[in-house]
């Protein structure tokens, strides 16, 4: 679109300059229509030759002698990630086709455009600062399909069977957010950012110092507008026996005392800055609430403890570690109008969206 006006700016421009005298009219009648087809036949050609999503790229990017033959090395169809499989072979995919196996398997493709759009962008930044840096558990490729190391990946063809009838329009609907976005990355001071994510907050996101310990500027804890009618399973509730959770946690902290009765194991926990449970005292040892969380399965560090001689409950809200962006809280600001660009900068403090490295 911006090209466009650009067009019509400079037209306007010439058409003051040629205005004195008849024959300077027609001479510039001519020169206009000249200047016109010089301007907008390469524009018709270039816009004819690709997909939908062109509109969507940024302005000033794409020179009007872009030629169609040659790809674009800054596009993501242009960049090859080397992606290592679960049983070890590397494959060699376009950026944009890796992008889209990403994003499948990472965020429900029923979500609004720009959620999956931003869910894009901190997927092609998570890989911009994998590509081209020796990786310790697959020095042969950038990035891996481990969700424990990398990105969730999902092929066409799986992620198809999963969307049965809805499979054709899914699948446009995440190529769209990955076209809609080609080669831009969340930046912090010109680098591209650790841009983790997960589910879905109590509230709040939690500040990455309190999570990992370590503190990253642009991962400070905000408010995340999702909800209960936002959410499934917001609320969950996790209940074990006494003697499994004595078991349990015995395995992990030896030190513990649980000798006495239940209700007087757990001490009154301390709550991190989204009002997850930051630190709890068990049995006499200071436990970590997201400790807690991996021991006994739970959904977030975001818990109340029950305890009783019938087990012990731990009532829990949202899901996952809780830094970073909130998929379901970017699916809720999308659906309040908020572009991708606006729900990043929403989830990472101070950055800027730019053209990836
Ligand atoms: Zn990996």
């Amino acid at each position: 679109m911006g090209e466009k006006q650009k067009v019509k700016r400079n037209d306007w421009k010439i058409a003051e300059k040629t205005t004195s005298g008849t024959s300077m009219k027609q001479v510039a009648a001519t020169a206009l229509i000249l200047l016109l087809s010089l301007f907008l036949l390469p524009l018709l050609i270039f816009r004819g030759s690709g997909g939908p999503d062109e509109a969507a790229q940024p302005t000033g990017t794409l020179p009007l002698d872009h030629t169609v033959v040659s790809p674009d090395p800054t596009a993501d169809s242009g960049r090859t990630v080397r992606v290592q499989m679960g049983d070890g072979e590397v494959l060699s995919l376009p950026l944009d086709k890796y992008l889209w196996r990403v994003v499948a398997a990472e965020m429900p493709a029923s979500f609004e455009p720009a959620a999956l759009e931003a869910q894009t962008v901190a997927a092609r930044t998570y890989t911009a600062s994998k590509m081209g840096r020796t990786v310790e558990n697959h020095p042969d490729a950038d990035v891996c399909t481990d969700i424990n190391c990398c990105q969730a990946y999902i092929t066409p063809e799986e992620a198809a069977a999963n969307w049965g009838d809805k499979a054709e329009e899914y699948t446009a609907k995440i190529a769209a957010a990955v076209a809609a976005t080609d080669h831009m990355v969340i930046l912090y001071q010109g680098e591209p950012i650790q841009a983790v994510f997960f589910s879905s907050a109590a509230g709040r996101t939690v500040d990455a110092v309190e999570v990992w310990g370590n503190d990253v500027p642009y991962l400070a804890g905000v408010d995340s507008p999702e909800g209960e009618d936002d959410v499934p399973n917001y609320h969950s509730q996790v209940t074990v026996s006494l003697e499994e959770f004595k078991s349990a946690f015995l395995a992990a902290y030896p030190q513990a005392d649980l000798s006495g009765a239940p209700e007087s194991w757990f001490g009154v926990p301390e709550t991190n800055s989204a009002g997850g449970v930051a630190s709890v005292i068990v049995g006499g040892v200071v436990v970590k609430g997201s400790e807690l969380r991996t021991l006994f399965s739970l959904r977030s560090a975001n818990f109340t403890v029950a305890a009783g001689s019938e087990g012990i409950t731990f009532s829990v809200t949202g899901y996952g570690h809780g830094v970073g962006m909130s998929q379901y809280g970017a699916n809720t600001l999308a659906k309040e109008g908020k572009g991708y660009q606006e729900i990043l900068k929403w989830y990472y403090t101070g950055v800027e969206i730019g053209p990836m490295p």
